[in-house]
């Protein structure tokens, strides 16, 4: 099976954590500059690798000023499945782990693929840009159909990557917060952005992806911790549930704890866990525990991550009180979403000369 790892990065992972450093300093000087766009897979709860890979992110550039646009991308549900499953439920408990991170629903938009039809008109265009050869080389898609065992590529499965490119365009999205997996697919938005240019003339901007400290966090078994592979720490879990689900993360035989990602992806993954939710430097997280094992790695991880979303899950649990919350939020950020698409598709529409 192909497994993401947490490291080493290769030569693109690099150049995208070094442009992220640049594009923070803009960020700092400039923020009205942006506009994120982002999103995930209405496919179950958010868990420890959303929180540090993307959704603090959304929050903190929310808090910078920077206008927010958040996909929930049902459509995409069924690249690596037959049925959506129980969509209401999963798009509320979506909503309400995000609004429970700290996204405020007065300045952060939600919406939905489903609720925008510009946003699916572009693919047309879009699909005409790429080439099935390019498309079949994308090492996350690649990635993500062998996870599934021996499902065959669908014709969705292959394409998502532009269909995400109309996500991020469609809404004029330019800063993408995402995780390490995502940026093939950033690229090959680039790709779509420039070649849509030169063909019909000047209409987007190339976006960037924006990446976190923690691009790639690994879930209890030692592969990108993924809401499809009963893998993950959900930020809802109680308190007990993640003390259980830590106990049999993946760790290795060396006694002495250290951070040292290349050598020892799972041990390092835990020691990076735990030192965000402290707001500590790996390696002193790591010296911390010393030589006692990973037995006290793990007491020391869950206690951290137990105190870390402490807050988190008490919004929660008033949010989840209010059934109004999440429709209202949502027929407003679709209603938003639609009039920016619908924007796009009429500029599209008139560089095609289709108008
Ligand atoms: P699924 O298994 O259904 O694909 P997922 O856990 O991969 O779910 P997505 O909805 O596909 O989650 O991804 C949403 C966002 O979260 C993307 O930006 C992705 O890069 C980021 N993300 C997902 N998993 C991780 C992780 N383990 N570490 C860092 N970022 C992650
Ligand atoms: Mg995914």
């Amino acid at each position: 099976m192909t497994t993401l790892s947490l490291a080493p990065a290769d030569d693109s992972a690099g150049r995208a954590q070094a442009r992220s450093a640049e594009l923070e300093t803009e960020i700092a000087r400039c923020p009205e500059r942006f506009r994120v766009l982002t999103g995930d897979r209405p496919t179950g709860p958010l868990h420890l690798g959303h929180l540090f890979g993307t959704l603090a992110n959304r929050v903190r550039l929310q808090q910078a000023g920077i206008e927010v646009l958040v996909l929930v991308a049902d459509y995409q549900v069924i690249t690596d499945r037959d049925d959506l499953g129980d969509l209401p439920s999963t798009v509320t408990e979506l909503l309400l782990d995000q609004l429970a991170a700290g996204l405020d629903p007065e300045r952060t938009t939600f919406f939905r693929h489903s609720a925008v039809p510009a946003l699916n008109q572009l693919l047309l265009p879009f699909l005409s840009l790429v080439s099935v050869a390019e498309l079949q080389r994308n090492p996350t898609v690649k990635a993500e159909l062998d996870a599934t065992g021996q499902r065959p590529m669908s014709g969705l499965m292959l394409t998502y990557p532009v269909h995400q490119a109309a996500d991020i365009l469609s809404v004029g999205g330019n800063l993408v917060p995402v995780g390490r997996d995502q940026l093939p697919h950033l690229e090959l938005t680039r790709t779509i952005a420039r070649r849509f240019d030169q063909r019909y003339g000047p209409t987007f901007a190339e976006p960037d992806a924006l990446l976190s400290e923690a691009p790639l966090l690994l879930g209890t078994d030692g592969t990108k911790m993924s809401k499809s592979r009963g893998n993950a720490i959900a930020l809802r879990d109680d308190e007990d549930r993640t003390a259980a689900l830590l106990r049999r993360a993946t760790t290795d035989a060396e006694r002495t704890i250290s951070y040292e990602p290349a050598r020892r992806p799972a041990v390092s993954n835990l020691v990076l866990l735990g030192a965000l939710c402290r707001g500590e430097d790996p390696q002193a997280f790591a010296a911390g525990i010393g030589d006692r094992g990973a037995a006290a790695l793990k007491a020391a991880v869950t206690e951290a991550v137990n105190e870390h979303l402490r807050p988190l899950r008490r919004r929660r649990a008033e949010l989840a009180a209010d059934p109004g919350i999440v429709p209202e939020v949502l027929a407003r950020g679709n209603a938003h979403a639609d009039e920016l698409a619908d924007a796009t598709l009429a500029r599209v529409r008139t560089a095609m000369q289709m108008d």
